[in-house]
């Protein structure tokens, strides 16, 4: 933990940030800046000092420097939709909301770029470009909620990335403010640069500790004509995860394919109020196809569907249209959402190993869930070797909780190093696992990373307590 000491957000700095911002975007009292105090991780709070509703790179500046002055701590912000604590004012101070800066500046056809504020929420990028027949691949489950500026700063993921990437693969400029509040423009509308060392990517996933992205250039790509969804139910959870690697190692490359457990279905069943086809098999494969034209798509559906039934798939369910397909969709996206109504406490990890792993991951999983007697259930993108670990409470008392989560939490990191994986895919370090970082990274690599934060940020004032232990 940083043991640098802060100052304290006074009334003279709120009228100062009044000032800045206007009135009405600074919030202080209590019950309004509770929704700043926490994000999606369970039990994890920081009251924020102030509240400040920034609308333009110039006030962010303005902002930065007055916090340079009086060393107090900043936490940029975007829809707090984060698994990692990352918005969590851990030390009090400024929240840095980019809620805001929301527009969609412009869809440039001929480069095929968009340029948007950070606060846009990311389907609504989605919605846009594709009405223009353009594609922004990057779909994090949360992509009705989440910012741009928050996929940006954690380098999100989603279920296609198996095809198409993440969002580090699409972002080819950015405006950010650092913590002096220098404003800087980095790229631009190029799908090609090497000038210098790569400050687009290094603020890609810094989690918000580098600087504060104000303006984000994306790469566009034409939007596939055809899609089809294809579920899979398997009778065995290991068949399932065995098929993902055999449909990846015979070259083909879905866009996505997302492994759940029976436990979560049942649990999705229950909120929705409605039966998920294929309830009984212990775990499903869903999986998406597109291309440009109907044969090509159907070639891939047939060797997968093929792959699928040789391991032991027990049916399988094609959706072509729209609201069949979003029907899909819908259980693997409300996964999170009823697992906590099941159990509101609960403990969530995201650790990724390469593709080829994937089964000695879920098996591994699954041994420590018998091994400690705690209910775990896996989910997630399993083609690319990424699997949401969601450790239940269920009824467990207290005392035992606390004492069994750090340890198999530990258990899952190993696992995960020992299959040449590491210990966040998507998800980040934040607030919830630096104290494990030093498992994931030597001690030269701890320095560097060290090193470039207080090249960014000599003072600490942006997130502290985030990544580093
Ligand atoms: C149901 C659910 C499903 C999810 N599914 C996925 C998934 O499939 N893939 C995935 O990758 N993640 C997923 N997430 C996690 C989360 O949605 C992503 O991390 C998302 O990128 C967070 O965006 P946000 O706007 O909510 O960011 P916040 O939570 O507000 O902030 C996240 C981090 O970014 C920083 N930040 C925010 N905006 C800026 C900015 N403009 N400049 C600098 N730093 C900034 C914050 O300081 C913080 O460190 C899921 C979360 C939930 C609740």
């Amino acid at each position: 933990m940083d043991t640098i000491s802060y100052g304290e957000v006074d009334e003279t700095i709120v009228a100062e940030l009044r000032n800045i911002v206007g009135a009405g975007r600074v919030l202080v009292d209590g019950d309004v800046v509770e929704p700043y105090s926490h994000d999606e991780v369970v039990g994890l709070r920081g009251r924020p000092e102030a509240v400040v509703r920034v609308a333009s790179a110039e006030q962010v500046s303005a902002v930065l420097r007055l916090a340079q002055r009086e060393r107090v701590p900043v936490t940029p912000r975007g829809a707090g939709y984060g698994l990692s604590g990352g918005a969590v004012p851990v030390l009090g101070g400024i929240v840095l909301s980019l809620e805001k800066m929301n527009r969609i500046l412009e869809i440039d056809k001929a480069n095929l770029m968009v340029t948007v504020e950070p606060g846009v929420i990311t389907a609504n990028i989605h919605r846009a470009v594709e009405a223009e027949g353009l594609f922004y691949p990057p779909d994090p489950a949360s992509l009705d909620s989440c910012t741009i500026g928050g996929n940006v700063a954690e380098g999100a993921g989603g279920p296609r990335a198996v095809k198409y990437g993440v969002t580090k693969d699409y972002v080819c400029g950015l405006e950010a403010v650092l913590p002096s509040g220098e404003i800087i423009q980095a790229g631009g509308k190029l799908v090609k640069n090497v000038t210098g060392y790569n400050l687009i990517q290094l603020l890609v996933g810094s989690e918000g500790t580098l600087a504060v992205v104000t303006k984000i250039i994306l790469r566009l790509i034409p939007l596939p004509k055809v899609q089809v969804d294809l579920l899979f139910p398997f009778g065995k959870f290991l068949d399932a995860a065995n098929a993902v690697s055999d449909i990846i190692a015979h070259r083909i490359l879905p866009t996505a394919i997302e492994f759940m457990e029976r436990d979560s279905l049942l649990a999705v069943e229950r909120l929705l109020g409605r039966e998920v086809p294929f309830h009984d098999a212990e775990a499903h494969l869903l999986i998406q196809l597109d291309g440009n034209t109907q044969e090509a798509v159907d070639a891939d559906y047939e060797v997968v569907g093929a792959l699928c039934l040789e391991h032991g798939a027990q049916d399988g369910l094609v959706a072509r249209d729209r609201p069949t397909r979003e029907r899909l969709w819908e259980t693997r996206r409300k996964i999170i959402e009823s697992l906590r109504r099941e159990s509101p406490i609960n403990h969530m990890e995201d650790v990724v190993v390469p593709r080829a792993a994937i089964a000695a991951l879920l098996g591994g999983i699954k041994n420590t869930s018998r091994r400690h007697g705690v209910r775990i259930i896996s989910f997630g993108h399993a083609g690319d070797g990424n699997v949401h670990v969601n450790v239940l409470k269920d009824d467990v008392p207290d005392d035992r909780w606390a004492e069994v989560v750090p340890i198999v939490q530990v258990e899952i990191y190993r696992l995960a190093l020992s299959l040449g994986g590491t210990i966040t895919g998507e998800h980040g370090i934040g607030a919830t696992r630096r104290r494990y970082l030093p498992m994931a990274l030597d001690e030269c690599q701890m320095q560097l990373q060290r090193g470039i934060r207080d090249v960014f940020d000599p003072n600490r004032i942006l997130n502290p307590g985030k990544i580093f232990p």
